[in-house]
């Protein structure tokens, strides 16, 4: 069965992410391991990392993955970013393991126009050093990119090139629906579900996929574009979602949402939507929508959310869905791009 989760942001406490995750109905959890803007951390304090755990295990999320922070390129060419980079991801493996994180997941990153080959070995390279000096660590899972200029990691073949070639077993891929699908991989129908999936499992081996990130996309097949949309309202939309969760071969794993924050409540309306649209692909488990949220609900959210009349307190599916587009206007980047948009398009300049 599918165990949905969203990334949280990292901001109040440690115990904070797993306690709102708890509220909206996370099953699954994804954070960054500090500060996402920059490369250096505050250090962790070992009271606050236990007060995560205990919270992770009172909401019964599992998975916990770990997201690398962006500024992280593996495949830079620069030496100095390079080592930075190599430095950074190794750090962030250690306070993973601390948080008891199952998945660390990481961009391939960007050979910056140095050459694809150069690039892999580097990424190679990093993945050799945390394998000897990292040995307690979770799994780090290569994420599939929307294949913007230079990037690594776009087609199943530079991901099996990757892994092969780090020959690591433990190492794996989250497969993102929105980077797939802007990247030219069809997901949107049963046929064209069932051959990515076949496609993938010839080329990379479907027991390397650990972890699914959902999220629709802004940008329609092939595009190249690497924006998130909210579930159900992007170039994926509630069919294509139902046609890829049918596939039983994305049953057993974790899904995390990394769609937009623009509304205080859409996290929580993100989740159900995804939660709604696998149950009735049969990918989990109907009861899900009962118990959810399984917590006390976030005051806030619970006041936004009785203030336009939704669901509250009371544990009830979410109203279905009207036909058409939600009413409210939808700013903003992808949920794990916030407040990165910046640095983002600094690092994009760059190349
Ligand atoms: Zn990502
Ligand atoms: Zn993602």
């Amino acid at each position: 069965m599918m165990r949905f989760g969203m990334h949280l942001s990292m901001s109040g406490r440690l115990a904070d992410a797993p306690d709102r995750g708890r509220a909206i109905g996370c099953r699954a959890l994804q954070i960054f391991s500090g500060n996402p803007r920059g490369w250096t951390k505050a250090p962790q304090v070992p009271e606050r990392v236990e007060e995560f755990k205990e919270a992770v295990k009172a909401a019964k999320i599992d998975p916990v993955v770990v997201h690398a922070t962006y500024l992280i390129n593996l495949a830079a060419p620069d030496d100095p970013i390079f080592k930075l980079s190599v430095d950074t991801f190794l750090d962030e493996l250690r306070r993973s393991a601390a948080l008891g994180a199952r998945f660390y997941v990481v961009h391939s990153g960007s050979h910056k126009g140095q050459g694809e080959e150069k690039g892999r070995q580097r990424i190679i390279e990093a993945l050799r050093r945390a394998d000897r000096e990292v040995p307690d660590r979770p799994e780090i899972l290569l994420e599939n990119t929307a294949g913007t200029a230079n990037s690594l990691g776009t087609t199943f073949e530079d991901l099996a090139k990757l892994l092969d070639g780090a020959a690591i077993p433990r190492n794996g891929v989250c497969f993102d629906t929105c980077h797939a699908l802007a990247a030219g991989y069809e997901i949107r129908t049963a046929e064209g579900a069932a051959r990515t999936l076949d496609d993938f499992d010839r080329i990379v081996s479907l027991q390397r996929l650990r972890c699914l990130h959902v999220n629709d996309s802004k940008g329609g097949l092939g595009s190249h574009l690497d924006r998130h949309e909210h579930i159900g309202k992007g170039e994926i939309g509630e069919a294509g979602f139902k046609a890829f969760f049918a596939d039983k071969r994305v049953w057993n794993l974790p899904a995390i949402l990394e769609t937009p924050l623009d509304q205080p409540d859409d996290d929580r309306r993100n989740l159900w939507k995804a939660v709604e649209l696998a149950v009735e692909s049969g990918a989990t488990e109907a009861e899900l929508l009962e118990v959810m949220p399984t917590g006390p609900l976030d005051p806030i959210k619970a006041a936004a959310a009785s203030k336009r009349g939704k669901v509250s307190s009371k544990r009830k599916p979410p109203p279905k869905p009207k036909a058409g587009r939600a009413k409210t206007k939808r700013r903003s980047a992808p949920r794990h791009a916030q407040g990165g948009r910046k640095v983002r398009r600094r690092l994009r300049r760059k190349k």
